[in-house]
């Protein structure tokens, strides 16, 4: 048999996470390998053409909240181009009355501008956004088409090698270095530092060396309606981009004076299924009724037109997975994307290439990540007792202090 290649880095999963870690990577003068089981970018969960990003806003979770700040900050400095910025506006609950000055305080006090957040009255909302309801407008609220970010970032470049086809089914230690192995045990490729961005995959791949991750699949179906002009519907379409319960992008107008709009998602905990449900789009046009505050609009008008059906994998916590398996040196994780997928891995792609490259913890600071947000995340918190050791952590390396990992709190 001949000698496996190695690598230096490698990449597993060229979705959105492993897409970008590599590009990132490759952006600081790295040689990356990346392989995935598909025969090309982006064909799972990262197919997903009509994905939005804001940054959390909600009260609680002060780490969901500050890590989605950062994080959104980055993916819109990352996708630039192909950033669609429609802006996003965010309801007030039915049930919560809207108080203004103290929504205005407390979206001050997240440290967002009112270029990023500002609280509108029902008043204003209608005349800024079009929509009757009192809320928060997020004017750079973007969409991202993830198939294509995915394929962007991994266009030809002399410091990438692609290897389509090919399915890790598990990894081997030797000295320092890891194997790649088929499903028949077979070497694949070697590589020092190895990236693991294979989504709910990662789970199998993470028993093969003794970790098991604490995740689960969740179901989501985006509907694609199509709505004629002459329907109540046509003056209830939004211009701009909605989320609250379940999201929707703007309206489109056709060539013919129909439109086209996408509402999501069904959130089906534990499911994995792929396959296309009415009782999906059944849901979806309630969330859409909610979402113009339309509940007489009849939803026979939402004429099924497509859909997007993905599986999101989540952790117990509920935040991502992202950084060094200390128990495990030379391996990286980035998974459990949730619904965050465009912010995420925005911030995998720095954090990961920041240990990797065992950046020191300043350079890390200056993008905003403070110590406890790196161990927010770090895959080190699933393990009972475990520390996360600064040394092992590359990222911390100038923190003298160990780290513990702090309590599943973020939902
Ligand atoms: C209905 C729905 C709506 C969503 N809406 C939004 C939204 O509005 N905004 C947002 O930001 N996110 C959204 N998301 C989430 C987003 O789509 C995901 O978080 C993101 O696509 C996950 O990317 P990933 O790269 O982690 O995984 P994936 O895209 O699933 O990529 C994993 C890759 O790993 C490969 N792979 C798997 N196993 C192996 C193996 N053993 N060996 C080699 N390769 C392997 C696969 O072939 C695949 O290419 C939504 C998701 C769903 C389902």
């Amino acid at each position: 048999m001949t000698k496996p290649q190695h690598h230096e880095i490698v990449v597993i999963g060229a979705g959105i996470c492993g897409a970008t870690i590599a590009n990132e990577l490759l952006e600081r003068g790295k040689s990356v390998c990346i392989v995935d089981a598909a025969p090309s970018p982006a064909t799972a969960c990262s197919s997903h053409a009509y994905a939005i990003a804001h940054p959390h806003i909600g009260k609680g979770s002060p780490r969901l909240l500050r890590l989605t700040r950062l994080a959104f900050l980055l993916a819109e400095a990352r996708w630039g181009g192909e950033w669609r910025r429609h802006g996003i506006f965010q309801p007030t609950k039915k049930e919560k009355t809207f108080n203004q000055l103290e929504v205005t305080e407390h979206l001050r006090s997240l440290g967002l501008a009112e270029n990023i957040a500002i609280a509108l009255d029902a008043h204003e909302a209608e005349k800024i956004c079009g929509i009757k309801q009192s809320g928060v407008w997020l004017p750079r609220g973007a969409s991202l088409n993830l198939f294509e970010a995915s394929n962007n970032l991994l266009k030809a470049h002399e410091g990438l090698t692609c290897l389509w086809n090919t399915q890790v089914a598990s990894l081997e230690e030797s000295h320092g270095r890891w194997s790649l192995l088929n499903k028949a045990k077979e070497p694949i490729l070697v590589a020092d530092k190895v990236v693991v961005a294979i989504a709910m995959e990662s789970k199998a791949l993470m028993s093969t060396i003794g970790i098991r991750l604490p995740l689960k699949p969740v179901r989501g179906q985006l509907s694609i309606f199509s709505i004629k002009p002459n329907t109540a519907w046509v003056k209830k379409l939004p211009k701009v981009g909605i989320s609250g319960d379940g999201y929707c992008l703007p309206a489109e107008k056709l060539e013919d004076g129909s439109y086209r709009w996408m509402v999501g998602s069904s959130f089906d905990e534990g499911e994995d299924d792929l396959g296309s449900r009415d009782s999906s789009d059944a849901f979806n046009r309630k969330q859409a009724q909610g979402l113009v505050d339309f509940s007489e609009g009849d939803p026979r008008d939402l004429l099924k037109d497509g859909d997007f059906v993905g599986v999101r994998c989540v952790a117990g916590d509920r935040l991502p997975i992202i950084g060094a398996l200390v128990q495990r040196p030379g391996i990286y994780l980035a998974t459990a994307l949730g619904s965050r997928g465009i912010l995420w891995s925005a911030l995998a792609a720095k954090l990961i290439t920041a240990q990797l490259l065992e950046d020191d913890f300043a350079l890390l600071t200056r993008f905003g990540f403070a110590a406890d947000l790196v161990a927010a995340l770090a895959p080190a918190r699933f393990f009972a007792g475990a520390l996360v050791a600064p040394s092992a952590l590359g990222a911390l390396a100038s923190n003298s202090k160990p780290i513990f990992p702090s309590a599943p709190k973020a939902k």
